[in-house]
């Protein structure tokens, strides 16, 4: 059994001791959603997705593989190789979860899970379902494509969550005797080598943040040194760059390959600088940040525009109907970019949150948390042409009626559910000095900011579909101290006012409105945001989108869907005027609660262009066009009606 763990109670990142973090994460208990959009989106995560997560895993024979693993029963193992991380994801969620809320069932299903994996579990610490149950079962073998490292750290963040929220140490023992073993195989006087699939790195940084083992973070540094060697050989025909093996991590100065492991591995690296403090290594991720935001970035958040390999694609290439943006990349740049945030106190990476998390992972479960997408287009000509994920095309006959209910490779929804869980993590941060709100949800927050002074705020607010946040001071200390407020890139005009009144120098760090103060019990701090919709445009090296307009009110990106609009089956032939104003309507009973945005545009007839693909510019072309209103619905919930046609860059009308 365990010693010397600490009974912490921090969330999926602790940097309260990182000696390199500009901001101490929060303990779970002092943050606590009050009711808001976040808290119904966690009720159908816990009440419908884990639960029906669970079901699902015992569906595609992800326990069976543990049970023959452990020679309790008999079989042939089903699925991917890295099928063992789906329970650990799922893991990892229900965690989170129980830690918001006990429930009973949810704990029972733990139960058995941890107890087929301890059975699993080798007596030298190793456990990899897909390994074990080989007719020669070496480890190891195939470092390249075998995922067991990206299994053991999945592996790793359940049991972290496990003993954060729960302080349940039941994974932690497997966990830290599998990394034990790990440890006693790999490093630089052992077996060299690291996992194709980046992900372990991270996990061992968490895994030394609550044991306080040196070894671990060692480990991490080797794996993370041991890449850009081009040892791997890459998948099919992709190369090392597949793997981000093309390059030392230091050196790095572009965002190639393989889009999750890419945005694993610099989650990794960055957990890496937060402890060690190498500038090299927060100087290459800055790299990699601006090439992704500059050249590579969706407007929805997504990233990873190539089927093939679902990889990145070149700079500016981002097409609208052919983007992969698969929901793990989406997932991973939000941790990613916490990271970032952490390291550098900067709101842009806290702006890159907000734009992956309500648009991109927003899209990927459907209302009900039963269905999710893997890849996230932001155009659909029709339902026949959405492919679900690289290795699976769909058939000309299939037409989706909705989300798929699971997917053979199943990496998606787990991590949703695990973000989800875990949501009010990510919403503050603290130092000595005072409170940073990074994510607004109307909420509680308290905090010591040093022993003795203890400070409480809470926070009302309807974002993300209104701009206002209001906070009030529910406990203070008589020394004055700061609130940090994040104004986000898409907000123009902030105001802001203190028990009513308008506060009109306003001091901003890094993005941050900084109000510091003696603040009093009772105080009111008002922030306004200003959530007017605006048209949006792409550079116009994005030639895919160029001559088109985007909708986006406050953090949401809209789409046309064809269901709403007026003529049908004409998306292809849309036009949007954007001298005509964007009008906001709250519509409560569609889509669960949205707010739409109707717009003023035009079908035009394509009558003058029947028979032809192209035609010479010196024939002018007769263009009819009907007038229309355009109905526009946050892009997160496209899909949840029927699945057809949509498109979030919508052509522009020219007078
Ligand atoms: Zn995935």
């Amino acid at each position: 059994m365990l010693t010397n763990v600490e009974n912490s109670g921090f969330g999926p990142v602790d940097t309260s001791k990182s000696p390199f973090a500009r901001w101490k994460s929060m303990e779970l208990k002092n943050v606590s959603l009050n009711e808001g959009f976040w808290t119904k989106k966690q009720t159908v995560n816990r009440k419908i997705s884990l639960y029906f997560g669970f079901e699902m895993l015992i569906k595609a024979g992800n326990f069976d593989n543990l049970r023959i693993a452990a020679g309790s029963i008999k079989g042939n193992y089903r699925g991917y190789v890295f099928q063992d991380s789906d329970i650990y994801k799922w893991l990892e969620a229900v965690a989170w979860e129980m830690g918001n809320e006990p429930d009973k069932e949810l704990s029972s299903m733990t139960d058995q899970a941890i107890s087929l994996i301890a059975t699993a579990q080798r007596p030298n610490g190793y456990i990899n379902s897909y390994i074990q149950t080989r007719e020669s079962p070496e480890p190891w073998i195939d470092l390249d494509n075998g995922h067991e490292l990206y299994c053991a750290g999945h592996l790793f963040q359940a049991a972290v969550a496990f003993q954060r929220a729960l302080g349940d140490h039941r994974l932690l023992n497997i966990a830290c005797r599998f990394a034990d073993y790990i440890c006693s195989v790999f490093g630089p006087d052992k077996r060299h080598g690291a996992c194709g699939h980046p992900e372990v790195e991270m996990a061992l940084v968490e895994l030394y943040r609550l044991m306080n083992e040196p070894r671990y973070l060692d480990l991490a540094i080797f794996f993370i040194d041991q890449r850009g060697q081009h040892m791997m050989k890459g998948h099919r025909s992709y190369g090392p760059e597949y793997y981000q093996d093309h390059v030392p991590v230091r050196q790095v100065k572009e965002a190639a390959g393989h889009s999750v492991r890419q945005l694993y591995l610099a989650s990794g690296v960055t957990d890496l600088y937060l402890e060690t403090g190498e500038q090299a290594l927060l100087e290459a991720m800055l790299r990699l940040s601006k090439d992704i935001t500059e050249t590579k970035l969706y407007i929805t958040g997504g990233v990873g525009s190539r089927f093939d390999g679902e990889a990145f694609g070149d700079p500016y290439e981002l097409p609208a109907d052919q983007s992969y943006c698969e929901t793990c990349a989406a997932v991973a740049g939000f941790m990613w970019n916490w990271r970032l945030l952490l390291a550098t106190g900067e709101s842009r990476y806290a702006d890159q949150m907000e734009r992956v998390l309500y648009n991109n992972i927003l899209a990927s479960p459907d209302l009900d948390g039963r269905h999710y997408f893997y890849i996230n287009p932001l155009m659909l000509r029709q339902a026949k042409d959405l492919r679900l994920s690289a290795e699976d095309p769909s058939g000309e006959s299939s037409i989706l009626k909705q989300r798929p209910e699971w997917h053979d490779c199943a990496c998606c929804p787990p991590n949703v559910m695990r973000l989800f869980s875990s949501f009010t993590h990510y919403l503050s941060t603290h130092d000595a000095e005072g409170i940073q709100i990074h994510h607004y949800a109307s909420a509680d927050i308290s905090c010591d900011l040093s022993s003795e002074q203890h400070v409480k705020l809470n926070m009302i607010t309807e974002y993300p579909w209104q701009g206002l946040i209001r906070l009030k001071v529910m406990e203070s200390v008589d020394s004055p101290w700061a609130l940090s407020l994040r104004i986000p890139e898409w907000s123009q005009k902030p105001t802001l006012s203190i028990n009513g009144k308008i506060v009109k120098d306003l001091s901003f760090e890094k993005g941050y409105l900084v109000l510091e103060r003696a603040w009093l019990v009772e105080d009111i701090i008002e922030l306004e945001l200003g959530m007017e919709p605006m048209f949006v445009i792409s550079n116009p090296r994005i030639d895919a989108t160029r001559g088109c307009l985007a909708i986006q009110r406050g953090p949401i990106v809209y789409c046309l869907e064809d269901i709403d609009q007026e003529i049908k089956g004409r998306l292809l032939d849309v036009e949007i005027d954007k001298n005509e104003p964007l009008i906001t309507k709250w519509e409560g009973d569609l889509l669960n609660g949205v707010m739409v945005v109707e717009a003023k545009g035009q079908f035009i007839d394509i009558e003058g262009w029947r028979g032809h693909l192209y035609q010479q510019t010196k024939f002018p072309i007769q263009k009819t066009t009907h007038p229309a209103r355009l109905i526009a619905i946050p892009y997160y919930a496209w899909g949840n009606r029927e699945i057809g046609g949509m498109r979030v860059w919508i052509p522009e009308k020219m007078s």
